[in-house]
């Protein structure tokens, strides 16, 4: 029987309740909140500080002037000299044989685990997945496993079963924790069990490795290793979409079979315009990944005289584990009462016992509003977390 009311209930009383909180750009990397409260934000993926770039800015309006929307999918009418610059770009960057444009990284993840796996294939995946990739190996009626995080030795255990084709997917740097897979060594066990290996780095793009071509750059690794990348503009790029890039007859397949492609309504070519000047900056601009580096030493060195604890994270993503939703959502609160946002991450988002306040860097930051974050979590989110954060790190 339908009861809303009651599930409803049933997430406010388990501190899980969630709501959209309209906030409105006020430079840099503040913002202000509906009742005119301005607030410094740690809490989004706009890592290189492009969001707000207005070389970007007039590169989409000058191609949304010309058109707004495609007005159609991209195998029927809706593929523009916008998507084919971006796609050949992109290829040219990451050095690899071709790329396809998606609408978004949830879309370019569903499509392409599903349309290149079926019944009697294998899917195996890291557990901290993103819960795009999970639900893509869902859909496509595969067996699916998942191997505790990072550990390749239970990935070589997950891959020991039947299977006609099998997959390893792994996030490149994992979007709640902040660390970065093996990805050497999943290459290895994944060609040691005749497997092919899809890495979704949304957020090591633009931010690791030579420029910015993320965590397979940094590793040496090229298509043959893994062949399925996919990225996404919505972070480090500061503009919206997404793709995949590799060998050419992949990402042929990809388009041949790939339902999230086919059925849905090429994205607005303003905004490839918009992503392929991103693109230009993401390579040239060296500053902004040696800048926001800086920002992270800084932060885990000024954290970690406050006490607290961290994860093993050199990225952008530093998480401080709470444990209970409750204690994360008091922490929040706390931090912006002191003028300062970073968001509660939660269960389902993240496991039990591991809320957290996810705390994200940008080139966008100053080393002043580093310190004054720094000045607003002293007294907060010690206590609770400490312990914690340790359980939560190995147990999962
Ligand atoms: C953000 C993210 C996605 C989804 O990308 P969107 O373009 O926002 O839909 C996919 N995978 C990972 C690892 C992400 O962090």
């Amino acid at each position: 029987m339908w009861d809303i009311a009651a599930e409803l209930e049933g997430l406010e009383r388990q501190h899980l309740l969630r709501d959209n909180r309209t906030l409105r750009p006020a430079g840099g990397m503040q913002a202000v909140d509906p009742r005119g409260r301005r607030l410094l934000h740690f809490c989004g993926n706009d890592y290189l500080g492009l969001a707000r770039h207005p070389d970007i800015a007039a590169a989409l309006c000058r191609s949304a002037a010309r058109e707004t929307g495609s007005g159609a999918a991209h195998l029927v009418s809706g593929h523009r000299p916008e998507h084919g610059a971006l796609q050949e770009a992109l290829a040219d960057w990451l050095h690899r044989d071709r790329v396809l444009l998606f609408s978004t990284g949830y879309m370019a993840n569903l499509g392409v685990i599903a349309g290149l796996l079926g019944k009697g294939d294998l899917v195996v995946q890291d557990r901290l997945n993103h819960a795009s990739l999970l639900d893509g190996g869902l859909l496509s009626g595969a067996r699916m496993r998942r191997y505790r995080h990072r550990d390749t030795q239970h990935l070589q255990h997950c891959l020991e079963t039947s299977a006609r084709r099998r997959l390893v997917v792994t996030d490149g740097v994992f979007s709640m924790d902040g660390d970065q897979a093996p990805v050497a060594a999943i290459r290895d066990v994944a060609r040691r069990n005749a497997a092919a290996v899809l890495v979704d780095d949304a957020h090591g793009l633009g931010v690791a490795g030579p420029e910015g071509r993320g965590v397979l750059a940094e590793a040496g690794l090229n298509q043959d290793d893994v062949p399925l990348l996919v990225g996404t503009f919505g972070k480090a790029f500061g503009t919206f979409g997404a793709f995949v890039a590799g060998p050419s007859e992949w990402i042929e397949l990809v388009l041949q079979r790939a339902r999230t492609y086919r059925y849905t309504t090429a994205s607005p070519p303003c905004l490839a315009a918009a992503t392929s000047c991103a693109l230009g900056l993401v390579r040239s601009e060296e500053w902004r990944r040696e800048h926001l580096a800086a920002l992270i030493s800084r932060f885990r060195r000024g954290a970690e005289q406050l006490g607290l604890r961290l994860l093993p994270s050199q990225s952008p993503i530093q998480p401080i584990i709470m444990g209970s939703a409750a204690a994360a959502l008091e922490a929040a609160r706390a931090l912006e009462h002191r003028g300062v946002l970073v968001t509660a991450i939660r269960p389902p988002t993240v496991p039990q016992g591991s809320a957290r306040l996810r705390i994200t860097l940008s080139a966008g930051h100053t080393e002043g509003q580093v310190d004054r974050l720094l000045g607003a979590l002293e007294g907060i989110a010690t206590g609770t977390g400490d312990r914690r954060s340790e359980d939560a790190g190995t147990g999962r």
